[in-house]
């Protein structure tokens, strides 16, 4: 199996930002979140099994999944999140370990925002996390997303903390200043994942 770094973080901590720098080192990228999504694509045998198990209502016009309709059922409904993640992790699961299994570069990136939350640190073989304060999330994610102040606290609040973030951290990218320094650090975290990989694989 290709040596895998998982990279995570809170919301608006720089995550993409942080991927980019390493796939232009040539590492391959995988997005847990695009994996999430495909896994429910049209078509897709777990699309229906939702709608078997919640209904055609679960669909948008287009055929595709009403995800915010998903969302908030499960949010008032705890007994159908189970049931939900009971079908959607071992399908995220697969895919990902088949993603990582064709990659041709000498590691991957695994991005996975929910890692600490999901409990999936033992999926990887290295953990980097991008750390910023809770008042640099709060300011980039309404900058960037439009939300509220209020908001914003309530995605930071239903995600790990970030001292549980950091205690599961191998690695740490600091990026609270200007994007270049947390990218500048990516050059040495390259060296070191190419050197443990090696090691890894000998
Ligand atoms: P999410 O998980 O919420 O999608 P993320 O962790 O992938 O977020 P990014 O999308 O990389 O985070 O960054 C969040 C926002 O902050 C983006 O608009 C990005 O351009 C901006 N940003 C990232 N790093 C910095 C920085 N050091 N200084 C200023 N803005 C930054």
């Amino acid at each position: 199996m290709v040596y895998t770094v998982a990279l995570t973080g809170g919301i608006g901590s720089g995550k993409s930002t942080i991927a980019d720098a390493f796939a232009r080192s040539g590492i391959a990228v995988i997005d847990a979140d695009i994996i999430a999504r495909q896994v429910v694509e049209p078509g897709k045998p777990a699309l229906r099994a939702i709608v078997e198990h919640f209904g055609a209502d679960m669909l948008l016009p287009d055929g595709s999944l009403n995800r915010r309709r998903l969302r908030e059922l499960i949010f008032i409904q705890t007994a159908e999140k189970a049931w939900l993640n009971a079908l959607l992790h071992p399908l995220i699961q697969q895919q990902t370990q088949e993603y990582i299994a064709s990659a041709s570069s000498p590691y991957v990136i695994w991005v996975v925002p929910l890692l600490v939350e999901n409990n999936l640190s033992a999926k990887a073989d290295r953990i980097l996390v991008v750390d910023v304060s809770v008042a640099t999330q709060l300011a980039r994610t309404i900058k960037r997303d439009g939300v509220s102040l209020e908001q914003a606290q309530k995605i930071i609040a239903a995600q790990a903390t970030r001292e549980e973030r950091l205690a599961a951290a191998d690695d740490i990218i600091n990026n609270d200043g200007e994007p270049q320094s947390a990218i500048a650090e990516v050059a040495s975290l390259h060296q070191r994942y190419l050197t443990l990989a090696a090691q890894a694989a000998a």
